[in-house]
C-alpha cells in the first residue's frame, strides 16, 4: 500500500536492526485517514470470504481492526491482555510471548463474543515472530470457529512469523513488507497491495 509505505519512510522511527517505531500514526498518535484507507484495502481483499468477526489484541491493533470491522460492517472483538475485573470468568485464554517486551501473558476474549458460526479475520499492527497471531489462533481454534486469514498492517519479513502462518496454508495479507531495517533505513520488499 503506497500511502502506508509513503507514511513509514516519512514518519517510521528505526529503533535497531529490528524495531520500527510508528508511534507517530499507528502505535500511540493515530492517523484515521490511513486507518481508513487500510480498513478498505483488507475489506476488499477479504471481502468474499464471509468474514463474521474481526479479531485483534489490545491496543496496537485496535485501531486497524475497527477501520477494517466498519467496512465489513461486522464487529470487532480485542483479545485483552490482562482478566479485568468486570469480564466473565467464562474465557478463552492463549498465552503469548511479547516482541517488544520479551516478556509472556496471558491473553483472553470472552466466549461470549466468538463461537463456532464465526469465520474469523485477525488484523494486527505488526508481524514479526507470529507469537501474537499464534495466540489468536489458538483462541479462535478453542471456540471452534474458523479463520480466514490475517490482515498485517506491517510486516517484518526478515522474522519468521509470516513464513511460519503461511507454510500452516494460512492466507496472510501484509500492506507493507520490510525487508530490512539495517543501517537505520527501511527496505521494502516489493510492493504488495496498491
Ligand atoms: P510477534 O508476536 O509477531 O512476534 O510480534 C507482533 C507484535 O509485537 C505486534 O502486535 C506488535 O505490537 C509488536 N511488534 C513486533 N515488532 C514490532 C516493531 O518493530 N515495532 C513495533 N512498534 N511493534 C512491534
Amino acid at each position: 500500500m503506497k500511502a502506508l509505505q509513503e507514511k513509514i519512510r516519512k514518519d517510521g522511527i528505526v529503533l535497531s536492526d529490528e524495531v520500527l517505531k510508528v508511534d507517530a500514526f499507528l502505535n500511540h498518535q493515530v492517523d484515521p485517514v490511513l486507518m481508513k484507507q487500510i480498513g478498505e484495502t483488507f475489506a476488499g481483499l477479504f471481502k468474499q470470504d464471509g468474514v463474521t468477526k474481526i479479531l485483534t489484541l489490545e491496543s496496537s491493533g485496535i485501531s486497524p481492526a475497527l477501520m477494517t470491522a466498519l467496512e465489513l460492517n461486522v464487529p470487532m472483538v480485542f483479545a485483552r491482555k490482562r482478566k479485568p475485573f468486570t469480564q466473565d470468568a467464562d474465557v478463552y485464554e492463549a498465552s503469548v510471548h511479547s516482541f517488544t517486551k520479551q516478556t509472556n501473558h496471558i491473553i483472553s476474549v470472552s466466549r461470549a463474543f466468538l463461537n463456532q458460526a464465526d469465520r474469523v479475520l485477525i488484523v494486527d499492527d505488526f508481524l514479526a515472530n507470529g507469537q501474537a497471531a499464534e495466540g489468536l489462533i489458538d483462541i479462535i481454534d478453542q471456540a471452534g470457529a474458523e479463520l480466514c486469514g490475517i490482515g498485517i498492517v506491517i510486516e517484518k519479513a526478515f522474522q519468521p512469523g509470516g513464513k511460519r502462518l503461511r507454510d500452516r496454508g494460512i492466507r496472510v495479507e501484509s500492506l507493507a513488507s520490510i525487508r530490512s531495517l539495517e543501517n537505520g533505513t527501511v527496505t521494502f520488499q516489493e510492493e504488495a497491495h496498491a
